[in-house]
Parts: C-alpha cells; sequence; structure tokens
C-alpha cells in the first residue's frame, strides 16, 4: 500500500494549531501544495482552510483523519505571502489560520461556486475594461514639470532605492509641497520592468477614487487593482486574483491590501503613514504600515513612507539614519503656508455681545471673530470649510429641570441626537457605539419637564447655526451620515471642486488629502474636545490633523499668493499643540513630544501590549485580569523591566451590554514584551476555549503595540 498523502489545514478559528488531512490526488485531480486554498469537513459540516504543510505521515491515526473535499481553482499562495502571515500571526499573537483565511475574498470562500469562477473571472474582466476606460485620469505632473526641489527629491529617491535592497525612506513635505508627484515618477521608473507589482496604501476608502485617477493618468497602460472594504464582493474577488497572480502591476488600498499576495512586488509607498487608520480594530489588530516595512524587507524591496507630519516612530527612526530622510519643503506651487490665527474663545472680545450687526438669536457656536473672518471670505468669493469631529446635532439631550441625560442603555456612554432626515425620518437619539436608535422622548422620562435641551454641538447644529447667520450662502455638510445618504462621499467633494457650494460643515472625512483648489478659510471649532485625553497620542493626532486641515487652505495658490487662513477655536491658546502649529514647526512639534515621551518612558521609548477582557460584569472582567496579573508576579515575571498595570475599565466602559476592562503591558526591549504576550497566550488558552475563558465566560484578547489606551 503506497504511503497516503497528510495535509495540515488551518482554519478561521482562535485555535493555535492546524488540523491533518488525507489527500486523494485522484479525486482531487492535482498534487498537494503548501499555500492552496481547500474545503474540509470540520464537525458537522465543512470550512475553508490553507494548507500549511505536506508529508506523510500523521501524529494522530491516519484511518481517523477525514479527506480534503475540494480545491479552490487558485494558484496556492506564494511563499512570501506566508511568511508575512507567519509573520503577522506571531508578532501579533495570532492564530495562523485566523490570520490568513480573512484576508481571502469571500469570493474564493465559496465552495459551491468554485465551478462557476472561470466564467465569472471573463464577465468580470470585460467589466472591469470598460471601468477602466470610464475612469478619467487628472492630475499628471510629468518629471519635467517637477521642481526643483521635487527633482532632487526624485533623484534622491532613484538613487537610495536600488534594485532587489531593503529600504526604509521617509518623505516627509508641507501639505502641497507634491509628494504624490514625486513618488508617482519614482513608481514609473520602477514599473518599466514589466513584471513589476508595486503596492500603494492610502488610509482612507475615501482618498481612493481621486488617487485612482491620479495613478491612471501615469499608468494608462497598466493594470490596477484597487482593494478596500466597501467595493463589492465579487469586485475584490476578482482585484485581489489579479494581485495574486501578477496580473495586475499596481494595487491601491486601504490597509487590508498590506496582507495581499503580489508575487512580484518591488516597491510599496505607504502614503499619510502616521495615520491611525492603518490600525485594525478587530481580529487581528495589525498595523499595516508595520506589516508592510516588515514585507518590504523581507522580499528586499524599497519602501516609501510619506507624511507631512509623520509618526514619532518613524520620524525618529528617519532622525536616527535608521531610515532614508528625504524632505519636501517648499509648497508645490509655490503658494504660501496658511496663515494660523489662535481664536481665545474666553476673551469676551472675540465673542458677540448685544447689538452686534449679524448676531445669531441664541448663543453661537462660532465666535464673533471666526463670523467676520468667514464674512470676508465670502465676499472674497472663496469656499470656506468649518471642521467639527462631532456628526449628529447634538452629543447629548438634557433635561432642564432634573438630572436626566440621554444615556445608552446599553453602553456606558451618551446617545447622540440626530435630527430629522439624516438617520430616520424622525429625530433620533442614536448610540455611536452599539448602533441603538430610539425616538427622542417628548418629556423627561424621569420627571416629566418637556423643556429638554440639546447640550454642545455636532455637525448638523453647526449646519443651522451657519445658515443663520450666512442665510445666502450655499451650505454642504459632509459627515458618515450625509456621506452615506443619497450621494457618496467622492460626489459631496465634487460640489465643492465644481464650485456650488460656500461653505462645507464637516467632520475629519473633509481634512484628509483632498485637493481643494478654492478654499480661502479654514476653521475648527472643537479642537480642545481632543487636547485633553487620557491617551497619551491624542495631542500628536490633533497636531497631524491641523496640519492636514490647514493644508486645505490655499492649495490652488501661485507664486506669491495668500496662503489662505486657519482659524482654530480653542480656550488654551498656549498649548504646545497650537504654538508649534502657529509657526509651521512640525519637527519642533515632534522634537517636543518626544521628550515628553522620553521623559515618561511611553512609545516610542517603551513597547506595549494589552489585554483585552469583557463580559457581563465589570467586576469579573477586572477580576480576571487581575488574577493574570497576579499569576505572572507568582512566577516572578514583573519587574526586571517588565511593568504590568492594574486592570481598568476601558474609556467606553460598555458597549451594547458588554463590560470591557484592559490591562497594559510594558517593556523597554521588545523581545521580552514578545516573551510575555506569547506566555500570557499560552496561560489563557489553558483554560479557555478558543479566547473565551472556561467559567467565568470572559472574552479575551491579546493585542501588541495598541495605537488607543
Ligand atoms: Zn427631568
Ligand atoms: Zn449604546
Amino acid at each position: 500500500m503506497p504511503t497516503p498523502t497528510v495535509v495540515q489545514v488551518v482554519v478561521d478559528k482562535p485555535l493555535a494549531q492546524g488540523f491533518d488531512y488525507l489527500w486523494d490526488q485522484q479525486n482531487l485531480g492535482q498534487e498537494p501544495m503548501i499555500g492552496q486554498v481547500v474545503e474540509i469537513p470540520f464537525g458537522r459540516s465543512s470550512l475553508i482552510g490553507v494548507v500549511i504543510k505536506v508529508s506523510g505521515h500523521s501524529d494522530f491515526d491516519i484511518n481517523k483523519l477525514k479527506q480534503v473535499k475540494a480545491v479552490a481553482p487558485l494558484p496556492p499562495l506564494d511563499s512570501a505571502a506566508l511568511r508575512l502571515m507567519n509573520f503577522a500571526s506571531q508578532y501579533y499573537i495570532h492564530g495562523l489560520g485566523e490570520t490568513i483565511v480573512p484576508t481571502i475574498p469571500q469570493m474564493w470562500k465559496k465552495p459551491e461556486d468554485w465551478e462557476k469562477i472561470p466564467k465569472k473571472l471573463i464577465a468580470a474582466e470585460k467589466k472591469k475594461e470598460k471601468k477602466d476606460r470610464e475612469i478619467k485620469s487628472e492630475g499628471l505632473i510629468a518629471e519635467s514639470q517637477l521642481n526643483n526641489e521635487q527633482e532632487s527629491a526624485l533623484n534622491a529617491l532613484r538613487n537610495i532605492a536600488v534594485e532587489k535592497k531593503f529600504r526604509a525612506i521617509l518623505l516627509q513635505g508641507q501639505t502641497g509641497s507634491g509628494k504624490t508627484a514625486v513618488f508617482l515618477n519614482w513608481l514609473s521608473s520602477i514599473l518599466q520592468d514589466e513584471k513589476a507589482q508595486v503596492l500603494i496604501l492610502v488610509p482612507e476608502i475615501n482618498l481612493t477614487p481621486q488617487l485612482e485617477r491620479r495613478v491612471r493618468a501615469y499608468f494608462p497602460n497598466k493594470n490596477m487593482a484597487v482593494l478596500h472594504s466597501a467595493i463589492p464582493e465579487n469586485q475584490r474577488g476578482v482585484a485581489w486574483y489579479e494581485a495574486m497572480t501578477g496580473k495586475a502591476q499596481i494595487i491601491l488600498g486601504t490597509r487590508l491590501a498590506a496582507l495581499t499576495p503580489m508575487p512580484n512586488l518591488k516597491a510599496i509607498v505607504v502614503d499619510e503613514e502616521h495615520d491611525p487608520s492603518y490600525k485594525q480594530q478587530d481580529g487581528i489588530r495589525y498595523s499595516a504600515r508595520d506589516l508592510a516595512i516588515w514585507r518590504a524587507h523581507d522580499v528586499k524591496a524599497p519602501i516609501l513612507l510619506s507624511s507631512a507630519t509623520p509618526s514619532l516612530e518613524t520620524w525618529m527612526a528617519a532622525k536616527a539614519g535608521r531610515y532614508e530622510y528625504i524632505r519636501l519643503d517648499q509648497r508645490a506651487q509655490g503658494a504660501s503656508l496658511p496663515n494660523v490665527h489662535l481664536i481665545n474663545t474666553r476673551d469676551p472680545q472675540n465673542q458677540f455681545s448685544p447689538g452686534d450687526v449679524g448676531r445669531p438669536e441664541g448663543k453661537s457656536p462660532i465666535s464673533k471673530h471666526l463670523f467676520h473672518a468667514i464674512s470676508k471670505n465670502l465676499e472674497n468669493k472663496k469656499q470656506s470649510l468649518v471642521l467639527i469631529n462631532r456628526r449628529g446635532y447634538a452629543p447629548v439631550l438634557s433635561c432642564n429641570a432634573c438630572t436626566w441625560m440621554s444615556k445608552c442603555q446599553q453602553c456606558s456612554s451618551y446617545m447622540v441626537m440626530h435630527k430629522a432626515g439624516a438617520l430616520s425620518r424622525k429625530s433620533v437619539l442614536s448610540c455611536h457605539h452599539c448602533g441603538l436608535v430610539k425616538p427622542i422622548p417628548e418629556h423627561c422620562p424621569d420627571c416629566g419637564n418637556a423643556d429638554l435641551r440639546a447640550l454642545g454641538q455636532g455637525t448638523q447644529k453647526i449646519e443651522d447655526s451657519i445658515e443663520e447667520l450666512w442665510p445666502k450662502a450655499r451650505v454642504l455638510r459632509i459627515d458618515t451620515d450625509s456621506s452615506k445618504k443619497s450621494k457618496g462621499a467622492e460626489e459631496l467633494f465634487q460640489e465643492i471642486h465644481a464650485g456650488n457650494v460656500d461653505l462645507v460643515v464637516g467632520t475629519q472625512m473633509i481634512a484628509k488629502g483632498h485637493d481643494y483648489q478654492n478654499i480661502g478659510l479654514v476653521a475648527v471649532l472643537d479642537a480642545d474636545s481632543r487636547l485633553f485625553s487620557q491617551d497619551f497620542r491624542a495631542p500628536e493626532r490633533l497636531f497631524a490633523q491641523l496640519v492636514q486641515v490647514a493644508g486645505r487652505a490655499g492649495r490652488s495658490g501661485t507664486e506669491g499668493q495668500a496662503g489662505g487662513d486657519i482659524f482654530i477655536e480653542t480656550q488654551y491658546p498656549e498649548a504646545a499643540v497650537f504654538q508649534y502649529l502657529l509657526r509651521h514647526d512640525v519637527d519642533g512639534f515632534l522634537s517636543y513630544t518626544a521628550n515628553e515621551r522620553d521623559e515618561a518612558k511611553l512609545p516610542p521609548f517603551s513597547y506595549q501590549g494589552l489585554v483585552h477582557a469583557e463580559g457581563k460584569s465589570l467586576e469579573k472582567a477586572i477580576q480576571y485580569l487581575g488574577a493574570l496579573k497576579g499569576r505572572l508576579r507568582s512566577k516572578n515575571l514583573i519587574g526586571h523591566g517588565l511593568k504590568v498595570y492594574d486592570p481598568v475599565p476601558k474609556a467606553v466602559m460598555r458597549v451594547a451590554g458588554t463590560e470591557r476592562a484592559q490591562l497594559v503591558i510594558e517593556s523597554g526591549n521588545r523581545k521580552q514584551l514578545q516573551e510575555i504576550l506569547e506566555l500570557i497566550d499560552q496561560d489563557l488558552r489553558s483554560h479557555s476555549q478558543g479566547r473565551i475563558s472556561k467559567g467565568e465566560n470572559i472574552r479575551w484578547l491579546i493585542e501588541r503595540d495598541p495605537i488607543s489606551i
């Protein structure tokens, strides 16, 4: 009897190991290969898995092994992709199967459809060709059109990024300095190799259409695959297939694209590398930027990290010479930087007083100072952007007679008031954490008082105030509510480009990356709410966002023209974030932040891990983490450079009825942290089913390098 072939298969379950199956070559019609996507019987049903090992024996009784049922009509995942998955699984303390399988698009995980796939691919191809013809291309800046600074950046890049060598390069440049033109021209030299593949990562789905048009302009004859979560399932399945078979040369996408197999990967660009949306916040909590750097290193390719406000980690690596450092310090078209104005809202002179012309009826969220500036900008026929980082009408509804506030019954947060028409036909209260929607009570549920007040403000309330202050202006609101409705975000942005709008109110969605042509003024209304936070990264994020949003002003300016204005309403104009912004001093701010972190021994001067625990009661979740800490202490693992904090409730403690707690673990040594997290994983697994503890029913998860604490 010939030796049977045994394959080890991993599946999307929180398990540390894979399972052995028999491979019947005659029945399956092909040889087994590592990286194949297969259908296997599992319990009473069947699952999709990936082959990670092929051998002639099993540690289990061969006669009891089941057979692989079917093989997906796909080439196996290539060895570099599998190395990446292996690394991600180990580094982020996540099962290999639950790391790989979720990265495979749904289309390839439905065995009942596998037979139809060749037909589907042909149909999709035709559709794509048609769509590709329809995509407008825009924004080509050929090499000959680059300014001197861009040209020398491009030359430096070409000299550094030589073939078959890993290099991490920080391209730091002002907003509007033309970083995109530099890296697209660089990629064009790499793409002269017919087979080469390049990966371009962007932080937000909303930024892909504009960049897609730009990339199209540079590479009209290259095959591009666009990957992000908002793409229809089949389209994504085809794009992923084209990337993993080498058919697409340009892969443009959000963080999930970082894990897409690309057998001929030759260069990576991470645009806006500092952006927190590169961090996955559920399942395997990876950083797409960090994985991209590992990946470039693994396949010996250059990686370009681009930003106006680099993350502290990247900036320090460039400063220390671990990364190459290229800078663009001028705005590309010679326009000057926006003028930064801090409006001290505590100063009565900046506020409306009775008798002022144009004064609104109630208390105005827009100060008098800002009112005059926007009015002047309107007179100059320029557009204004007003940024408030909270959607809805008001963050909380409260009773004027008693202490009632619109608390969510399922979460430890308030329900946000939304005006009629936004989420439903009537005004509603909505919880932004669990999604619960309720009608607005007519009377206070506690005391019956009819005088309920909306406290604070969101985008809708600001929209109302603006319509009252400038009744003739054309106002557009852009937030996730308005962009989900009839028109997509892209269409709303087109309204701005077309000049159909005078005033735009929106959340940070409007701040990122878009090249607006006629914005003369940007106003930020709620900067203070993000100034004080338990998260030590909050000021860094606020600073990056303010630089971004300031960069929207006056981008179209030509030589010598004023660069537009940014107005920030704050009670704390002396705060470091604002003072460095006032001087456009990105490096000064980063250096200041580095000193602060160094003194407190916070990342990047130390490394952190987080153990999340959630269950029906907060007390039990805290106890569970406390017991874990106790076990670590009794094994004498705490100290010696390892710090384990006390378990605490999370910032939003209760979500959808689940109580949540966390334990922070910190070390000055990466390896020590890694070892302890692996140990914790084993410890917790030993009394758990998957990641749910037996007995207490606590769901736990380990996170490496958390970015919000
Ligand atoms: Zn009341
Ligand atoms: Zn809720």
